[in-house]
């Protein structure tokens, strides 16, 4: 049966902006985060997917209690994680863990290994005893093939790929029941990015532990992801599961993405959509459906009324008015 973990519903992050320096006047927000909804399930993957700037990582940071929010709810485990002080925050840190992009920089170079992977354990509410840590360290190590003596190295005694494996170990330390995954793979070289795809993989069926995936290359989200969300612009656009979304996307934006990264795939090769212009600034984003002046299907309602995010059936979701037209391309 499915069991919520995280429940994100409404979820807002403005940035204001300001005019002036002694007398500082706002004049308009950045809209980073705008009204995202979507749920992370036990022993599941919930995969983010969008081009740079849309705001993926600020919701990662969010969830992560590293910003705070300007609205809406994220719920862990039934409660309100974004009301959390003092002792009941320090106590749910442990549960909600992050790996980073870039493991030259997410660990520090003066620490040995093993005080690396420690370090979220012994500053824990209930550490454990010394003999526990140590042997904690050594089953993690091991769980992420690393050799038994890792410990007493530093990270630049490792490769990029064995760096990733190490910073993997720390965010299992405090045994987690969920793992933010800020684009894990993307600073690796390629060969190398399949085998912690898989190390990650092999962990989650090991420990059911839920992880939420934030990428902007699809192939990487689809191939890990039990659900995918593409956000655009502070918003998600269409949330399906992984192979529906694959087989049978809608919304324009998600079927440009996949046309781009799979042009050979059987179910987008009819279309090669190739989208004019950038990404908008989300200082003032364009009215009503954001996507709409890069979207080849735009008509005039489309730039006066925003779309709802519907249910069209088995989880999945989108945000776009001719839906029903869409689905027929
Ligand atoms: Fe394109 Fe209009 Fe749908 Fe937005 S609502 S995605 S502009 S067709």
């Amino acid at each position: 049966m499915t069991e919520e973990l995280l429940a994100v519903r409404d979820l807002k992050k403005h940035f204001p902006v300001t005019k002036g320096i002694i007398f500082m006047k706002e004049i308009g927000a950045i809209k980073a985060v705008d009204g995202v909804n979507f749920t992370v399930n036990r022993g599941e993957t919930f995969g983010l997917v969008g081009e740079s700037g849309c705001g993926k990582t600020t919701t990662a940071k969010l969830i992560l209690l590293m910003e705070r929010i300007t609205g809406g709810t994220i719920h862990y485990k039934g409660r309100d994680i974004s009301l959390l002080r003092g002792s009941e925050l320090k106590s749910h840190r442990g549960s909600v863990q992050a790996v980073f992009q870039d493991p030259f920089s997410s660990l520090s170079p003066r620490m040995r290994v093993k005080d690396i992977i420690a370090e979220p354990i012994v500053v824990s509410v209930n550490a454990p005893s010394k003999t526990a840590v140590k042997e904690k360290i050594a089953e993690l190590l091991q769980l992420v093939g690393l050799r038994k003596d890792a410990g007493d190295l530093y990270p630049h005694e490792f490769s990029g790929g064995q760096r990733q494996r190490i910073a993997i170990a720390r965010a299992l330390a405090p045994d987690p029941d969920l793992i933010v995954l800020d684009e894990p793979v993307s600073g690796l070289d390629v060969s190398i990015r399949a085998q912690i795809m898989n190390l990650l993989r092999d962990i989650q069926d090991r420990l059911g532990i839920s992880y939420l995936l934030i990428a902007h290359d699809l192939p990487v989200v689809q191939h890990m992801s039990t659900w995918v969300g593409v956000m655009y612009l502070g918003t998600l656009v269409e949330i399906a599961g992984s192979e529906e979304l694959n087989e049978n996307p809608v919304h324009p934006y998600t079927k440009a993405l996949l046309s781009a990264a799979l042009p050979h795939h059987p179910a987008h090769i009819r279309e090669e959509i190739i989208l004019p212009g950038e990404v908008p600034t989300p200082f003032n984003p364009p009215e009503a459906c954001k996507f709409h002046p890069r979207c080849f299907r735009a008509r005039d309602i489309c730039s006066s009324v925003p779309p709802l995010f519907r249910d069209i059936g088995g989880g999945h979701f989108v945000a776009c008015h001719f839906i029903d037209d869409l689905r027929k391309i």
